[in-house]
């Protein structure tokens, strides 16, 4: 697959082939803000309707957008650090695409988890670094987990991004072995797929505490984090399309794609 055939084509004559719906993630705090606000993101945004809803509902609060309504539940995520902007602007692509394909499945999209992070270009959410707060009541990624777990959702993919110099400041996959044994088979094939590193770890949570892959894991929901090069902040040329593939290949794991 190449990552072209992923970006959007004509949005005037496109048809839309599944059913999709935009919700707010329920929570008892306010957690919108201006996506618009992200000058180096939104610049970047195609000036489409459909997106311009997701971005008006993302000044309310966390949008959920579900694609489709068969099959098994998956679940991308992007934006749990806000600063981290290619998977946020892959991520809309990939709403894009899925609406115009036919789907075995139900994907749940969650394009920027903490808008109001994002806006601010802030990796952290007030002060909590949302990849390490999973089980902090309340947290976003919390609420995400939650709903995750109620939803049946089969696996999550959580998309980030990293520089250079931090960690692991190259494009790879992480994933783990135990207790959850898939986890670890997503991620060669999304490796293998598309040709980025593997990092896998023998037992999920031994690394991170609180990082949403690993919760997932550890509660027998296979996942996985993808990360693709790009300093925090900005977008690196070329860097969502590699994201975009990342999550197009996940997907891809589960046959999503007739
Ligand atoms: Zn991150």
């Amino acid at each position: 697959m190449d990552a072209d055939k992923l970006l959007i084509q004509k949005f005037n004559n496109q048809t839309l082939v599944n059913d999709f719906d935009i919700k707010l993630l329920k929570s008892s705090d306010f957690y919108g803000g201006y996506i618009s606000a992200n000058k180096r993101l939104y610049k970047e945004i195609p000036n489409n309707a459909f997106f311009k809803n997701i971005l008006k509902e993302s000044i309310k609060g966390v949008p959920l957008v579900k694609i489709g309504s068969t099959g098994e539940k998956l679940m991308v995520v992007s934006g749990v650090h806000g600063n981290e902007l290619p998977p946020q602007l892959a991520s809309l692509y990939l709403i894009n695409y899925l609406l115009s394909q036919e789907l075995n499945g139900t994907i749940y999209v969650i394009p920027f988890v903490a808008p109001n992070a994002t806006m601010h270009n802030s990796r952290s959410f007030k002060s909590m670094d949302l990849n390490r707060s999973t089980l902090v009541e309340g947290s976003l990624t919390n609420i995400i987990f939650k709903l995750i777990k109620s939803q049946n959702i089969k696996a999550v993919g959580d998309f980030h991004s990293t520089g250079v110099n931090s960690t692991p400041g190259i494009e790879a996959v992480f994933s783990s072995l135990n207790p959850t044994a898939e986890s670890y088979n997503i991620g060669q094939f999304i490796s293998k797929n598309i040709g980025c590193k593997l990092l896998n770890y023998p037992k999920a949570g031994d690394n991170y505490n609180g990082a949403l892959e690993d919760e997932c894991n550890l509660a027998s929901i296979p996942s996985v984090t993808c990360e693709v090069l790009s300093p925090f902040g900005y977008l690196k040329k070329g860097a969502y399309q590699r994201s975009l593939l990342q999550m197009y290949s996940f997907l891809s794991y589960f046959d999503v794609f007739k």
